[in-house]
């Protein structure tokens, strides 16, 4: 068997599958023109973060809903929850800026009985702001996770689409098939992902004590030294790079706390 990975109801049906066989989520679907996400990748992230919150230790990760994660930018397909709490039982909250992408994550949720009253929602009226407004001031929680939209422009998304479905052997003159990459505004903010990231770390070092760890997927390479510069000048207690590959996608979740070092850490015993 082979499936058309240009093919978004090819895309859509492996998903269906996938959510199906591995997390008993039977009614899942994303809306016309919006993100379908590589279930795989998006498991890879939540199992490192596992492997975070557990210092490293297979036996001690966190399990149960007293863990809780906020999820930045959370998507119609809402699905760093549903992976999370089937695998983890963990507890989320999901912030997100689009209000379609968020209706559409509260009926998945409400369509699948294992996931009610695990998964909440805040709708993010600011594009430029990640937890104030949608965070009560003392509300805190083990880590938040992001996938940040990562293109400076609407242009700079739909060229990424372009290659990703040139890649895949469709050709160039074809009509964009819109819901493989997804919408425009899901894949860009203004100045990218390090405009995002640097964001998210700014509001970080105001409330320090709202994750354990704070956490993002950070997608390009070459934005690594300006992301560590950024975390270095506002002394994280410890910061972490993780790489993650899946097939020939290379990318990493850049992890940091302002938590004090516990006491009797074995140096480096942590290190991924
Ligand atoms: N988590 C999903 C979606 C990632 S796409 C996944 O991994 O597939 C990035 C998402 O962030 C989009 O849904 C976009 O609408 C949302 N977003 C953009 N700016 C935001 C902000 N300031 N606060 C919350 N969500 C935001």
């Amino acid at each position: 068997m082979s499936i058309d990975f240009a093919n978004p109801s090819a895309v859509l049906a492996l998903n269906q599958a996938l959510l199906k066989l591995s997390y008993g989520i039977a009614q899942w679907d994303v809306p016309p023109g919006y993100l379908c996400p590589p279930i795989p990748g998006r498991a890879d992230y939540l199992h490192h973060l596992a492997d975070l919150l557990s210092g490293g230790v297979d036996a001690a990760i966190p399990r149960g809903p007293s863990v809780a994660i906020l999820d930045i930018g959370v998507g119609a397909s809402c699905i760093y929850p549903l992976i999370g709490v089937r695998e983890y039982g963990w507890r989320f909250a999901g912030t997100e800026l689009d209000p379609v992408a968020l209706r559409h994550a509260q009926q998945i949720v409400a369509g699948n009985p294992a996931l009610v009253g695990l998964v909440e929602f805040r709708q993010q009226r600011s594009a430029t702001a990640i937890f104030q407004s949608v965070l009560a001031p003392c509300e805190s929680f083990a880590a938040c996770i992001c996938n940040p939209p990562f293109h400076t422009s609407a242009e700079a998304a739909a060229a990424g689409t372009h290659r990703k479905l040139r890649n895949l052997g469709q050709s160039q003159s074809s009509k964009p098939v819109l819901n493989f990459g997804g919408q425009p505004a899901e894949l860009w903010c203004r100045g990218g992902e390090v405009a995002f990231i640097r964001r998210l770390i700014n509001e970080s070092v105001r409330r320090p004590q709202t994750c354990r760890w704070f956490t993002t997927l950070l997608s390009k390479s070459a934005h690594l030294a300006e992301i560590e510069h950024v975390l270095a000048s506002v002394r994280a207690t410890e910061v972490r790079i993780i790489p993650m590959a899946q097939g020939q996608k290379q990318s990493r979740m850049v992890a940091w706390t302002f938590f004090p070092e516990p006491v009797g850490r074995r140096a480096g015993a942590l290190r991924v």
